[in-house]
C-alpha cells in the first residue's frame, strides 16, 4: 500500500521513533509546528478517525500514549492533542494518527 506512515512503521521510509508497542508506533512529526511535536499512529491501516467507529479500544490506545508521552517529554504545563480528520479537517496523510504538540502555549480557535 502506497501509505507514508506505513512505510514509516515498517521502517521503508527512515523516522525518528519515541515508542512502540504491538499497536502503535510513534515518532517525530518532520515539519514541526511547537518544540514537541509528535505523531502517535496505529500499526493497522486505519484511514481517518471517520473509519474508527469499531476501533474504540485502539483509539483509546492512542490518547493513552499521547499522554504518556506528555509526561515523558516534560509537557506538565500542558499540551494539544489534534486528529485532523478529512479535507476541511486539515488531513493531509490518510493513515490515521494524533499530534502530540507541546513545549509552548496553544492559542485557541485553531486556524
Ligand atoms: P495531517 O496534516 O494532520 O494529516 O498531519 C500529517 C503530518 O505528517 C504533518 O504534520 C507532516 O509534517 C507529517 N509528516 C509528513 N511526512 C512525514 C514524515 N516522512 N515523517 C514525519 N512526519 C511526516
Ligand atoms: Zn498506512
Amino acid at each position: 500500500m502506497d501509505c507514508i506512515f506505513c512505510k514509516i512503521i515498517s521502517g521503508a521510509i527512515p523516522s525518528k521513533p519515541v515508542y512502540q508497542d504491538d499497536r502503535a508506533f510513534a515518532f517525530a512529526d518532520i515539519s514541526p509546528q511547537a518544540p514537541t511535536h509528535l505523531l502517535i499512529v496505529p500499526r493497522e491501516h486505519i484511514k481517518s478517525l471517520d473509519e474508527a467507529n469499531d476501533k474504540q479500544e485502539l483509539v483509546g490506545h492512542l490518547m493513552s500514549v499521547a499522554a504518556d508521552l506528555a509526561r515523558k517529554n516534560g509537557l506538565a504545563k500542558g499540551y494539544r492533542v489534534v486528529v485532523n480528520t478529512g479535507g476541511h479537517g486539515g488531513q493531509t496523510v490518510d493513515h490515521l494518527h494524533v499530534h502530540l504538540l507541546g513545549g509552548r502555549a496553544m492559542t485557541w480557535p485553531p486556524g
